[in-house]
């Protein structure tokens, strides 16, 4: 189908959704029974013997449970078989190393969300010149604010189309989130030089080539001052709330504002993100960035013997989370903007970089002076300079070592997914 110099890409498209109260209500119903699926469903799994956990059992599961519980069936039938899909797919991560075993989605931590798997049931079509029209099931056909061209009616193809959506709600109310498929050119090599990037003490981001990539605050000062006043508000109304007394009008609204102000800065976090990361991927043909393993780097915040704690009190509590989800995200972009352009983000080994002096290469424990300055313990050299900088060309250095990671799970854990397979070979 496909010509030769073309190739497929997918990428996703979040628009914000304009729903009437009880248009909104229902995309609420939905997502309650979709998190109270993905429970019994979790809850089912754990109490099964191994041999019984198949796909097929699971799907009947959840179709009793639709019948038994009667508020499930708000959920239209394609999104419940998502959430199995998506359940199983959490497992598969887990066996295959990149994520931890799922868990029960509480009612306060979790994401609203409500997937729509199939593209043709959605029936777009571009009303005005900012929205488009979208048919969500058992909702109702819904405005969303047209920001991208999205291939749409004519422009659509089976190559060129939206594969799936998905509702999302956030602080500002629902979105939703396309899965849009394109063909597109192959790009060429990319002409740039190569670059080492380490997540700074002093800096956000640090380069090997001695740049920084900086941001000032996520909220101004009157905001920031602000939302300190809405949570001392709200921790006040906690504290003369009886025992077992419901939550007030007036509490629920201190929340939601505070919610909405801590929208407010991550959405300018991820704009911040999306544009550092296309101008380095426009810069440099390959990025050399250290494995991190997310979920080690947030449970060690003090750090381990062979990586000392870098930015110990942004990692400890909230911002720790924060912190390793936003390199995480970034790495992601990275890797999608590189290939884009025909360039390639590398990742090699972390240990000892922040250890290793980038002039003479000797490591010695302790050399970091302090969380910003690097001074060299070797007799010989004695060279001291910005110690994030001196981490990020440690990155690039291991590479031109030869020492990148392949990206493939190990061999056992890919043969123990194969195993489960044939359950889901429907
Ligand atoms: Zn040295």
């Amino acid at each position: 189908m496909i010509e030769l110099g073309l190739e497929k890409r997918q990428f996703g498209h979040r628009a914000r959704l304009a729903l009437r109260p009880a248009e909104a209500c229902k995309a609420d119903e939905q997502a309650h029974a979709a998190r109270t699926l993905w429970n019994l469903l979790h809850a089912w799994w754990r109490m099964m013997p191994k041999e019984k956990r198949t796909l097929a059992n699971a799907d009947a599961a959840i179709r009793q449970a639709r019948k038994d519980i009667g508020f499930l069936a708000a959920l239209p039938a394609q999104a419940a078989q998502a959430v199995l899909k998506t359940y199983y797919r959490a497992w598969v991560n887990c066996w295959e190393g990149r994520a931890e075993a799922p868990g029960f989605k509480s009612r306060v931590r979790s994401v609203m969300s409500v997937d729509i798997p199939q593209g043709r049931d959605l029936n777009i079509v571009r009303v005005h010149r900012r929205w488009g029209m979208a048919n969500i099931p058992k909702v109702g056909r819904a405005r969303f604010r047209w920001t991208k061209d999205l291939p749409v009616g004519k422009r659509a193809d089976a190559d060129t189309r939206i594969t799936g959506a998905r509702l999302v709600k956030d602080a500002l109310g629902w979105h939703i989130a396309f899965r849009v498929q394109t063909v597109e050119p192959q790009p060429g090599p990319h002409s740039g030089p190569e670059v080492g990037i380490d997540v700074g003490v002093a800096v956000p981001i640090a380069l090997s080539d001695g740049s920084t990539r900086t941001h000032g605050e996520w909220l101004t000062a009157r905001e920031q001052e602000k939302l300190l006043r809405l949570e001392q508000r709200a921790a006040r109304r906690k504290q003369h709330r009886k025992p077992g007394e419901r939550t007030s009008r007036r509490l629920h609204r201190t929340y939601d504002q505070i919610q909405a102000l801590r929208a407010k800065a991550k959405r300018r976090h991820l704009d911040w993100q999306h544009k550092t990361t296309t101008r380095i991927a426009d810069t440099y043909s390959t990025v050399v960035v250290e494995a991190l393993r997310v979920t080690n780097m947030v449970r060690s915040s003090r750090g381990t013997v062979d990586r000392p704690g870098k930015n110990v009190a942004q990692k400890s509590g909230l911002n720790r989370s924060i912190h390793a989800e936003a390199w995480g995200r970034m790495v992601v972009m990275l890797g999608y903007k590189l290939a884009r352009r025909g360039g390639t983000l590398v990742k090699v080994p972390a240990p000892g970089t922040s250890q290793r002096c980038s002039v003479c290469g000797v490591i010695t424990p302790g050399s970091r002076e302090s969380q910003a300055v690097f001074v060299c313990k070797n007799p010989d050299c004695g060279w001291s300079g910005n110690a994030d900088h001196n981490a990020a060309r440690n990155v690039l250095h291991l590479y031109r070592m030869g020492l990148a990671l392949i990206p493939a799970a190990g061999r056992a854990v890919a043969r123990r997914a194969r195993r489960v397979k044939p359950a889901i070979a429907r």
